[in-house]
């Protein structure tokens, strides 16, 4: 049986397999911990850093990414202090900055208490929060890594390599369905699947009983290799089946 460790959470005790991510043991012990680069499916990344917590391990007590910290020793977590709370609506109001039409960061900055960004330093109207779910869900569950970032600082952005189309792009829409801003958009006309973000217009299957286009082709290509599958039982749409 795996090792249980013990945690403290907000004065809660609970025990979690080692190696657990603090942030998963925050949850179990029903702590709310705001993220928005953060998904269980996923390799943590560590980037929003707004699930801080304070952590202690012994006699220090130190602020960590709650998503990227595994739990291998006994540790005691302050989830919602005066500080972290602090430092998260600096961070939200970073976010806002660059981002200030975003939903996700308005009901963030609504229970961290951030009114508005700092006219100062709002200078884009960006709809990406840069959070790279969709390139480490690109890279790790679709396996093409068709997407990266790319510049530094103000300038950094997600793109397609040159920012064209990249045909190991199989149009999947993995990334559009766990991005927390919604900004990655797609749409199927006319037999072609547009992801307009990183240009790409892949080709769709027509089904042959129904005949309506349902998936694109490079996507029945690589679930037919990676399953060792033949191609031609994606000639039938899952409708007609
Ligand atoms: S649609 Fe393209 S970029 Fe998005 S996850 Fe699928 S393969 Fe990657
Ligand atoms: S496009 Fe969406 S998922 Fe990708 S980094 Fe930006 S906000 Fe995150």
């Amino acid at each position: 049986m795996a090792e249980l460790i013990k945690v403290t959470i907000d004065g809660k005790e609970i025990r979690v397999p080692y190696d657990t991510p603090l942030i998963e043991a925050c949850r179990q012990a029903g702590a709310r911990v705001p993220t928005l680069c953060y998904n269980e499916n996923i390799r943590a990344y560590g980037v929003c850093r707004i699930c801080m917590v304070e952590a202690n391990e012994g006699r220090r007590t130190r602020l960590v990414a709650s998503c990227a910290y595994p739990v291998r020793r006994e540790i005691t977590v302050q989830t919602n202090t005066d500080r972290l709370r602090r430092n998260r609506a600096m961070l939200i109001n970073l976010q806002l900055a660059r981002c200030p039409d975003e939903k996700v960061l308005h009901e963030l900055a609504a229970e961290f208490g951030v009114k508005e960004a700092h006219p100062r330093l709002t200078r884009d109207h960006e709809d990406c929060i840069l959070c790279g779910l969709c390139v480490r869900t690109c890279a790790e569950v679709v396996g093409a890594s068709a997407i990266a970032f790319e510049g530094r600082g103000s300038q950094r952005r997600v793109v397609s390599p040159f920012d064209d189309e990249n045909p190991a792009c199989i149009a999947c829409g993995a990334c559009a369905f766990v991005c927390p801003t919604q900004c990655i958009k797609f749409f199927d006309e006319n037999g072609k699947r547009h992801v307009e973000r990183w240009h790409r217009v892949a080709d769709m299957l027509v089904c042959e009983k129904c005949g309506n286009y349902w998936l694109p082709d490079a996507v029945a290509q690589t679930y037919a290799r990676k399953m060792g599958l033949d191609p031609a039982s994606f000639a039938v749409c899952t409708n007609c089946r």
